[in-house]
């Protein structure tokens, strides 16, 4: 079958591969359309350890399924579908309490980490198993479906905050995952959400996608909110970058007892005001994946209640790929999502 592999760091060829075998509880899917993640960009030049050569990365997949091995019973060929990009064991404790994002024994699809290896979507096929698949919705199409992901890490990161119907909420960072829990955070009820980052271009998009309020990181942040606030402060905040400035002003945003839910780790380690969040009372959540959202994000795309054809860039065949991630990697102003096609 036709494969980008990264063959070594930074390094794809388009090459043919062994089709993928198809044991018991497996599902065969034909890939139609697969996004790059920002973590294949990250791994791609061995930085991030986890995408050890020679690997079929892409973990952000939709398509039709070809074959199911002995056992599969929640899907048929010709189905059309999509797979969680976490592969949970579903028999550690953390699997059995239904926090299968926190499993002991997790394999990401089109990761190497060294201790095993799972070859991914940049391919005609790739093998997964049935309990990691879900059913696409009629009417959305295979690139859309291929959002679910990103899509599903800004639900689980709503999902963990604790939203009342009006809560006030302000997203710092309009990057991809910003733009979706902007979304995410007016479908969960929050009556005004405030979209804040650097850029003005993203700040507009923010705005067509639904945030009530944008404003530029340069500005007061806090001041702006408090003032449209009555003097309160935002009851919750999201913060989709993961640095010690955009998480200094969701804190400062916040109201005393308000929330804060942490999605971005581009920084390790970062000082924060423990003043604050002591003598504030404020409640931090870290928020990684997500957890069994993949049908109610489905239904969210399916429905239009978070649309995501503003934040794809482009949609290339499997060929261009390595030129993708070439312009991805050099951070080329204004790309978000690129999705290739096998
Ligand atoms: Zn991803
Ligand atoms: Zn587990």
């Amino acid at each position: 079958m036709k494969s980008m592999v990264l063959t070594e760091y930074r390094r794809l060829e388009i090459k043919d591969m062994p089709m993928p075998e198809v044991g018991p509880g497996d599902v065969r899917v034909r890939v139609d359309s697969c996004g790059i993640c920002g973590s294949d960009v990250h791994g791609y030049d061995g930085s991030s350890g986890r995408r050890i050569p020679p690997i079929i990365m892409g973990h952000e997949a939709a398509g039709v399924v070809e074959s199911v091995g002995p056992g599969v019973e929640s899907v048929h060929p010709g189905d059309r579908v999509t797979f969680d990009s976490m592969i949970s064991c579903g028999t550690c404790g953390f699997c059995r309490a239904g926090e299968i994002n926190l499993c002991d024994n997790r394999r990401v699809v089109g990761v190497s980490p060294g201790e095993w290896k799972q070859h991914g979507a940049f391919a005609e096929y790739v093998v997964v198993p049935q309990h990691i698949v879900f059913h696409l919705p009629d009417g959305l199409s295979f690139a859309h479906a291929a959002m679910v992901e990103p899509v599903s890490v800004a639900v689980h990161a709503v999902s963990r905050t604790p939203i009342r119907l009006g809560d006030r909420a302000v997203v710092v960072g309009c990057g991809m995952i910003g733009l979706l829990t902007v979304q995410a955070a007016k479908a969960a009820g929050c009556g005004v959400v405030f979209a804040v980052d650097l850029d003005e271009t993203r700040l507009e998009r923010a705005a067509r996608l639904g945030a009530d309020v944008t404003i530029n990181a340069k500005e007061d942040v806090s001041a702006a909110v408090v003032a449209a606030t009555d003097g309160r402060g935002a009851d919750v905040a999201f913060e989709a970058v993961g640095a010690a400035n955009p998480i200094a002003t969701a804190i400062e945003s916040l109201r005393k007892g308000g929330a804060l839910t942490l999605i971005g780790n581009v920084t390790p380690k970062v000082e924060v005001d423990l003043q604050a969040i002591v003598t504030r009372e404020l409640t931090l959540y870290g928020s990684c994946a997500s957890s069994g959202e993949y049908p109610l994000c489905l239904d969210l795309l399916g429905r239009g209640a978070i649309e995501v054809d503003e934040l794809v860039t482009a949609v290339a065949p499997l060929e261009d790929g390595p030129v993708w991630f070439d312009r991805l990697y050099a951070r080329e102003p204004g790309l978000m999502k690129v999705i290739l096609q096998p």
